[in-house]
């Protein structure tokens, strides 16, 4: 008899322990959002969505807290939250969110990255994604750079998110091992989400990271998992239902406030 098979055990079993208690009906290939980017720029910091909720739309995806109060990573089941004072703790069901996107992870395919600054990186998933369709996007790996960028809690009244982000100090992790988890939104949905790619860190010691300015590969898998279909619950919130969405500038600030 070889180990081998106690070994799988071993592998499997932190997965199973995580997926217990969760979904019973999990909606593979959807992507559930809880409100829009537009209201997140606009100041609609606080939702009625909680994170127990989300779990049962989603393995993976990204986020933030009621009061802004910092970056949601979510992979393997497991959605952290990273704070502006540069920690990092595992999410509790009852928190709320006034934005986040979350879906069920099924990659389509892989592909190895390797020296590969953020640019290149954009141009080798651009080509390997569709420019209409979502897609998830999870790159594992070692990272020569990541720059991020964590929102700091905010007080009322709030301020609008280009205020808000503003003087934020960067982090700059180098030779640093982690995740990268995200979404590609087609330019369509540009207030619904962030147009483009819209990606957040969490290092391999899940101790710190935050939503990513930029990143220089040194070796890595990237994985993405295209979704075709959208389902967008709305905050039943007076801020939500009053907030400017009409402004026609919204996509601009989006771009100012998360680029
Ligand atoms: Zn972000």
């Amino acid at each position: 008899m070889t180990d081998q098979p106690f070994d799988s055990v071993l592998a499997i079993l932190p997965q199973a322990s995580i997926a217990s208690g969760r979904a019973n009906t999990p909606a593979a290939g959807v992507l559930y959002q809880t409100s829009l980017m537009s209201a997140l720029v606009e100041g609609v910091y606080d939702g009625d969505m909680t994170y127990g909720e989300l779990h049962r739309h989603g393995d993976f995806g990204l986020g933030t807290f009621n009061a802004l109060d910092g970056e949601m990573i979510g992979f393997d089941g497991v959605f952290y939250q990273l704070r502006s004072d540069g920690s990092a703790r595992i999410v509790t069901d009852d928190q709320r969110t006034p934005f986040a996107v979350v879906t069920f992870f099924r990659p389509a395919l892989s592909l190895h990255l390797a020296g590969s600054a953020k640019n290149e990186v954009v141009e080798a998933l651009t080509a390997k994604s569709e420019q209409n369709i979502f897609t998830a996007i999870r790159l594992d790996g070692i990272f020569k750079r990541v720059v991020t960028r964590t929102v700091r809690n905010q007080h009322r009244p709030y301020p609008p998110l280009q205020d808000a982000a503003k003087g934020e100090k960067e982090t700059v992790f180098e030779n640093i091992e982690g995740t990268l988890a995200g979404f590609r939104t087609p330019a369509y949905a540009g207030t619904l989400g962030v147009p483009g790619y819209h990606l957040h860190f969490l290092n391999a010691d899940r101790t710190s990271g935050g939503h990513v300015l930029d990143f220089v590969v040194d070796s890595a898998t990237a994985e993405l998992c295209p979704v075709y279909s959208l389902h967008v619950e709305l905050p039943h919130t007076a801020a939500f239902e009053k907030a400017a969405l009409n402004d026609p500038d919204l996509s601009t600030k989006i771009s100012a406030a998360e680029g």
